[in-house]
């Protein structure tokens, strides 16, 4: 922390950042984003469409449980690495 002035300090460059917000997962049953420590977790690679339209090449399973009220769940991330289609040649 700078005790000086406020402001970038004069070697910091002006990045534009894009703000994107990643949510943690969330149970259904309490919406309590305490889980346990995933387990097993898989990827299955293969491309597609996500369930809100967006390509991916890989979808990524990790089993979990609700901390607060035991629920288990799998969360899953649709994960997309541009081309990485998986194109045969
Ligand atoms: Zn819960």
């Amino acid at each position: 922390m700078s005790a000086g002035k406020a402001g970038r300090p004069r070697a910091a460059k002006s990045i534009e950042r894009d703000l994107v917000d990643v949510p943690p997962s969330r149970c259904r049953a309490c919406n309590s984003t305490r889980r346990a420590d995933y387990e097993h977790v898989q990827i299955i690679e293969g491309a597609g469409t996500d369930p809100q339209g967006r390509p991916y090449t890989a979808v990524e399973l990790r089993p979990t449980r609700c901390l607060d009220c035991d629920q288990a769940r799998m969360d899953r991330t649709w994960i997309y690495v541009p081309g990485d289609i998986g194109e045969t040649d």
